[in-house]
């Protein structure tokens, strides 16, 4: 019987194996270089550039390029006018960037709880917590699976509510025949190093609704009436009108660059990330304690976590000790998310405590997320397997 290595045994790995790591090649480095040796770096033609090539990927009409995803959910709340006395609906297995935009417009995060089995929001919970107040709802596409649309969109329609769809973790996903960008009146992508694809920090919103992109251009520097680019050059002028109070948060050509050439690539990424997600599928049948994740039947999953559930009560530890043993083992397990009803800030802020929310609660105290990312190899999936087997024979109840 092999000795873990939390308990002094050799580990599975000699060398840690992250949970997410950017996968920068040549061609990138190459596209950024070109923009660094040319005489503009900042917001110009690689951020339009890249926003037309992106408008094509999802099939969008229009496209902001920002300098986060958290940006392009500000962006997106406050093209809406939400502000102090309305109320967003959001689900609090989520990244706080979700529900901190809407506290960024004064407005209130209001949760409600999501569906066990695929992580989401559950819509009949939508339906309870509407109310006068509500503005909007933030269906957040855990791990890539692309949230309930259709009948969210349902219910925005029958009670005038904007749908603003965080798609951080879906850049490529589908909903039939649709990408994900096509179907929320409003959806954001992020950059971050982690995600589908990357700009090492950045975002972009996309809509098909003229008024609003045209809202969030122009608030996504200062809020003022004509750019920097615009005013360059001999024919340029000085002149500009400050509209609204907006924000700093262009995209810098740099970025765009990186971005541009890694969306060549991002049809490559997902098929790897399938690719191993259907790997792992495998090889977990073989362990009673996993749950693996389902991609819901008429979607595509784009794979950017793969979340594990532990059947606890087939096990004698809880899941920070399977965690922490499987850290020992160097496999970069990770957890998305503790619900953000359960964090300091918003129990102060808005009151929420624990028992609000007891699926996302019970899910939290099971989920586990395995090393998943395009430039992983076969052998990696093979280590996580053999720490994981590793681990629950020794934490198996008998
Ligand atoms: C990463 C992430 C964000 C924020 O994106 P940034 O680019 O890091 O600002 C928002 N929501 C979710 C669900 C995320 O995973």
């Amino acid at each position: 019987m092999k000795n873990l290595a939390i308990f002094g045994g050799n580990p599975v790995r000699r060398e840690f194996l992250p949970y997410a790591r950017h996968w920068i090649d040549r061609e990138d480095i190459k596209a950024v270089r070109e923009v660094l040796a040319s005489n503009w770096i900042t917001t110009g033609p690689k951020v339009e550039e890249f926003e037309d090539a992106f408008k094509k990927y999802t099939g969008s009409k229009f496209a902001i390029a920002v300098n986060s995803g958290t940006a392009a959910l500000d962006l997106s709340l406050f093209s809406l006018d939400i502000g102090r006395g309305d109320e967003v609906i959001t689900t609090p297995l989520t990244f706080c960037a979700t529900a901190d935009a809407i506290c960024y417009q004064g407005a209130r995060p209001v949760f409600v709880d999501i569906v066990e089995d695929t992580l989401n929001i559950d819509p009949k919970e939508i339906l309870k917590k509407i109310g006068p107040r509500t503005r909007a709802i933030i269906p957040v596409d855990i791990a890539g699976q692309p949230s309930d649309m259709d009948e969210i969109m349902d219910i925005a329609r029958r009670f005038g509510i904007t749908v603003v769809e965080d798609a951080a973790h879906s850049l490529g996903a589908k909903i039939g025949n649709r990408k994900v960008g096509q179907v929320a009146h409003l959806t954001t992508f992020s950059f971050h190093a982690v995600k589908n694809m990357t700009t090492a920090e950045g975002g972009m919103v996309v809509t098909s609704e003229e008024a609003l992109y045209n809202k969030i251009r122009r608030a996504r520097y200062f809020g003022l009436d004509r750019t920097s680019q615009e005013r360059h050059g001999s024919g340029g002028g000085w002149v500009y009108e400050k509209t609204c109070l907006g924000r700093k948060s262009n995209m810098s050509d740099i970025c765009a660059s990186l971005g541009i050439s890694q969306l060549k690539k991002v049809n490559r990424f997902l098929a790897r990330r399938r690719y191993y997600a259907s790997l792992y599928k495998k090889r977990l049948k073989e362990i009673d304690e996993v749950i693996t994740p389902e991609e819901k039947m008429g979607v595509t999953h784009s794979w950017h976590l793969y979340i594990i559930k532990l059947r606890l009560d087939k096990l004698r530890c809880t899941r920070d000790e399977m965690f922490r043993a499987l850290r020992y083992e160097n496999i970069g397990v990770n957890v998305h998310y503790k619900p953000l009803h359960l964090h300091r800030y918003y129990q102060k802020r808005f009151g929420y405590k624990r028992g609000d929310f007891p699926i996302a609660e019970k899910c939290f105290d099971s989920i586990l997320t395995l090393p998943l990312f395009p430039a992983m190899r076969k052998n990696d999936v093979e280590d996580v397997i053999k720490a994981i087997k590793k681990v629950c024979n020794y934490y198996r109840k008998r």
